[in-house]
């Protein structure tokens, strides 16, 4: 006679996804029901049966998703990212849902892929490769600039832009930053300036975001904060899509005051990243628009991408799903 395995429906479920859970230790003890499509009011019903739910960033856990997840008996919602600007805490709270997250799990990999992006923006590198590839080796149009002795602006020193802002500095760069939570003590040892907003956005050649989606941080790369920066600004967003109002950048980028934009997130990317769209029409005019620019540079909200930090994910993540069905305290940081 078995004993039944709780079981956990896994929404937005990757190939990738299901590997590094299904490998992680003690995974074998719960029964995972992947899903590829995302957690909203229609799809819920998959999670019936389910103790807990695991989702990702466009999953989407609002009032009444929330409610029907209580009522089909899920008290658990795992999250597989560090972000949580998806999920009505409030609603969670009121209906005993506890969410977790992965508050860390490789800072680095998302660091790295903000410079990856950083060095081929400027060095043209996504152009260069289609042209090499059709046998064009003119180096027309491919001039770039030395990273060194030029000024970064780094908003946000949590536990990436830290990494980031240590990365440019070995790079020779001046490093400003601004923080509502200034660590002091870390710019001093490396050399990184903390100064205001405006005065990184006056300032820096390059500006690379790094703070958490908050009603606060909703769209301050806004029609008058982009105004303060230097004409030809090299401008990274690998956190939220909504820290950039979309338009704003379009009309800066047409106006050719901006240098390049490199993005791994994008204002209304649910429903688009993570997809093959290949085959269909592409129905969001913003984007179609800011793929036309050769100076643009995007990627699908794949910064966390990297074979550590996936297992790191499904390492906390079927950890804190085996001590909350076992009754057991949870990951410390991980509860929201
Ligand atoms: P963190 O919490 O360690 O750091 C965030 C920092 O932003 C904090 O120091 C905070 O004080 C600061 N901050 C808050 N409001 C600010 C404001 N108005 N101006 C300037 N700074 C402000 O978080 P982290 O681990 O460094 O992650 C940062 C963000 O990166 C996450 O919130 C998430 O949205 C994003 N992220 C993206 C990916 C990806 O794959 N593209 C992966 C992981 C995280």
């Amino acid at each position: 006679m078995g004993i039944e395995k709780p079981a956990i429906a896994v929404f937005d479920a990757k190939p990738y996804d299901r590997d590094y859970i299904t490998r992680a230790s003690g995974a074998d003890k719960l029964d995972w029901r992947f899903q590829e499509f995302r957690l909203d009011a229609k799809t819920v019903l998959a999670a019936d049966g389910a103790q807990a739910v695991c989702v990702f960033v466009n999953d989407i856990l609002n009032r009444e998703v929330l409610e029907r997840l209580a009522g089909s008996g899920v008290r658990l919602v795992a999250l597989r990212c560090a972000g949580f600007n998806n999920v009505d805490l409030e609603a969670a709270k009121k209906l005993s849902i506890t969410i977790t997250r992965v508050p860390s799990y490789s800072p680095h990999a998302v660091a790295e892929h903000a410079i990856a992006l950083i060095l081929a923006l400027n060095r043209k590198i996504h152009r260069a490769y289609n042209r090499v590839r059709e046998m064009n080796f003119s180096l027309s149009g491919l001039v770039g600039f030395d990273l060194f002795g030029k000024t970064a602006g780094v908003l946000g020193t949590g536990k990436i832009g830290r990494i980031v802002a240590e990365i440019l500095r070995g790079f020779g760069m001046r490093v400003l930053a601004f923080d509502p939570f200034p660590n002091q003590e870390w710019a001093a040892q490396h050399g990184i300036e903390y100064v205001e907003a405006r005065t990184l956005a006056r300032e820096s050649d390059l500006i690379t975001l790094h703070t958490p989606l908050t009603p606060e941080t909703d769209h301050m790369v806004n029609k008058d904060t982009l105004a303060l920066t230097k004409p030809g600004l090299m401008l990274i967003n690998v956190s939220r899509g909504r820290l950039i109002h979309t338009r704003a950048l379009i009309e800066a980028l047409k106006s050719g005051h901006i240098g390049g934009v490199a993005l791994d997130v994008y204002e209304e990317e649910e429903g688009i990243f993570f997809q093959d769209l290949s085959g269909e029409v592409l129905r969001d005019d913003e984007l179609a628009r800011l793929l036309t620019f050769p100076n643009v540079l995007v990627t699908s909200h794949q910064a966390f991408l990297t074979h550590e930090a996936l297992s790191e994910i499904a390492r906390t993540t079927v950890e804190n799903v085996l001590r909350f069905v076992g009754k057991q305290p949870l990951l410390e940081g991980t509860v929201l």
